[in-house]
């Protein structure tokens, strides 16, 4: 089966084409064939953040050249698809909706099947896209621009949560306080690439929750505490933003490790997935892997590139829940969108 997928819950476009080897040629990982991804982030910059109807307006625009390519990439023809796969949420609305618009009427227009991805699965999954990829069962820390939940994976759509954010997510955290450090949008990777000049025990920054004896996860008030320490040095702070920014994404890191071994003490489990943008940052690997080291336990991460939103994940997604049987896509073209979406709510 090849399978299009394509994102558009939020500011990246994202398309691809993975095969599924037909049940009867056994039980084989699909395969990711080609992929193209436009981001919108230097369009929202301005602003300081996504604008929502201009999102919308652009993965209009880039959403069928970008699908083109990657055909054109993998060898194929539009007729050749035999499953269009779209995220149908969590997600802006608007955003939403041109992807799943699109891949509906493509299906319609091919007499093709589709189906509608969770995102969330999407990164959640999309460590199977590496060349390592897991094994299930395991526990995943999914940490991006909008979650940060620790969850109990048995299976494909086997998805128990185990902890999340009661407020702010791990990626908000790096944004919002890169953003009033003056390092831009999205800052997470600015402001760790700073840190790196940084010393991280130069500021006393909190850890929420850390000793909650729970898996559940605050950033709300670590955001705040960055804020006075910022005012408090007040002229000082240009000389000394690389020591704020390295003791910013110590803290954030610290409670994320340190309530991941929790998960995994609680499960017994000996496999950890990281997924989700937040993913990609060094110190949480280099520590995440020196701690894991110790225990034993298996660590997974998706490539650097596609631990934020792409469209591989989502095609791939569609294909391991064909693969499991949990989904049959469908030539019923009528389609909605959703939102808010919890992932636990899957099977
Ligand atoms: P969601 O998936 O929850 O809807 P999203 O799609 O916006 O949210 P992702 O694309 O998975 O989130 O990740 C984007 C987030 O990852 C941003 O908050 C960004 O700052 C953060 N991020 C990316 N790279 C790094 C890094 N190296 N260090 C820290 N944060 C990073
Ligand atoms: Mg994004
Ligand atoms: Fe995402």
């Amino acid at each position: 089966l090849l399978i299009l997928g394509i994102e558009s819950s939020c500011d990246e476009t994202g398309v691809a084409l993975v095969r599924l080897e037909e049940p009867s040629e056994g039980g084989a990982v699909p395969a990711l064939l080609s992929h193209a991804l436009h981001s919108q982030i230097e369009m929202h910059q301005a602003y300081g953040g996504v604008v929502p109807e201009l999102a919308s307006r652009d993965h209009i625009r880039r959403v069928l050249p970008l699908t083109e390519a990657v055909l054109a990439e993998a060898g194929e023809q539009l007729s050749d698809i035999d499953v269009v796969a779209f995220t149908r949420g969590p997600g802006l609305a608007g955003a939403l909706l041109v992807g799943a618009g699109v891949a509906c009427a493509l299906g319609a227009a091919l007499g093709k099947p589709v189906l509608g991805v969770h995102h969330l699965e999407g990164h959640l999954l999309s460590p199977f896209l590496s060349e390592d990829p897991p094994e299930f069962p395991f526990v995943a820390l999914l940490v991006s621009g909008g979650h940060t939940q620790l969850m109990r994976v048995d299976g494909v759509g086997s998805y128990a949560i185990l902890g999340e954010t009661i407020d702010d997510a791990a990626g908000e955290a790096f944004d919002k306080s890169a953003k009033l450090m003056g390092l831009g949008y999205p800052g997470g990777p600015a402001l760790s690439k700073l840190a790196q000049q940084g010393d991280p025990e130069a500021f006393k920054l909190p850890r929420p929750l850390l000793h909650s004896g729970d898996l559940d996860f605050s950033f709300a008030g670590l955001k705040t505490a960055v804020l006075t320490q910022a005012k408090k040095l007040g002229d000082e702070l240009p000389a000394r933003k690389a020591d704020l920014a390295a003791s910013t994404e110590a803290a954030i890191v610290d409670v994320l490790v340190k309530k991941t071994l929790a998960a995994l003490k609680q499960t017994g489990m000996k496999r950890v997935v990281v997924a989700g943008g937040v993913g990609a940052n060094r110190l949480l690997r280099a520590q995440l892997n020196a701690a894991c080291a110790r225990m034993k336990v298996r660590v997974h991460y998706p490539e650097l590139h596609l631990c934020t939103d792409n469209g591989a994940m989502i095609a791939m997604a569609a294909a391991m829940r064909i693969q499991s049987g949990r989904e049959q896509p469908r030539t019923e073209y009528a389609f909605d969108v959703k939102p808010r979406w919890p992932l636990d709510s899957l099977a």
